[in-house]
């Protein structure tokens, strides 16, 4: 059975080239299967909603896995890994948060603490509308039909 890669535009290995290892997508772990999903970016793929079949049918090769993902020496890649390479939908620099999951968890859950922290900080009340002193700012009588209120007044 020779398989290919699901990620659109994908090119399998030309002879003579080394035959990339592929890699079954993680259907028992639901999070990190939604961001595979999002990130290959292939529409059958995310129609298919029988996880099962897509275990069975799909398959990613290795060019999709930085090097945060290898473990040196070995032929499997870490057991939380994320794709960040060669995705038509994905235009992110590798990095330790998007390439393996247990740091992009983490990051999330920083990011939603940091949310919820600046949406629970209390409304402002005693502070005034804001008021503009045309004397002071920083309108171009001018270019303020062209350029509107930031125009360069040079
Ligand atoms: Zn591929």
């Amino acid at each position: 059975m020779v398989w290919y890669c699901c990620v659109p535009n994908c090119k399998p290995p030309k002879q003579g080239e080394k035959v990339f290892i592929m890699r079954m997508l993680p259907i028992r772990d639901p999070e990190r299967y939604k961001i595979w999903i999002n990130r290959i970016g292939n529409s059958d793929l995310k129609n298919c909603e029988d996880l099962k079949e897509a275990y069975k049918k799909y398959r990613v090769c290795e060019r999709h896995f930085s090097s945060h993902c290898i473990i040196t020496g070995e032929k499997q890649i870490k057991r939380d890994s994320l794709l960040t390479l060669h995705l038509p939908s994905f235009h992110e620099e590798s990095s330790r948060e998007n390439s393996l999951f247990r740091f992009f968890k983490k990051k999330q859950q920083e990011t939603n603490i940091a949310v919820k922290d600046f949406a629970s900080l209390p409304e402002p009340s005693n502070v005034p509308d804001l008021e503009i002193d045309i004397q002071t700012s920083t309108l171009c009588p001018t270019n303020l039909g062209k350029t509107g209120l930031m125009g360069n007044c040079t």
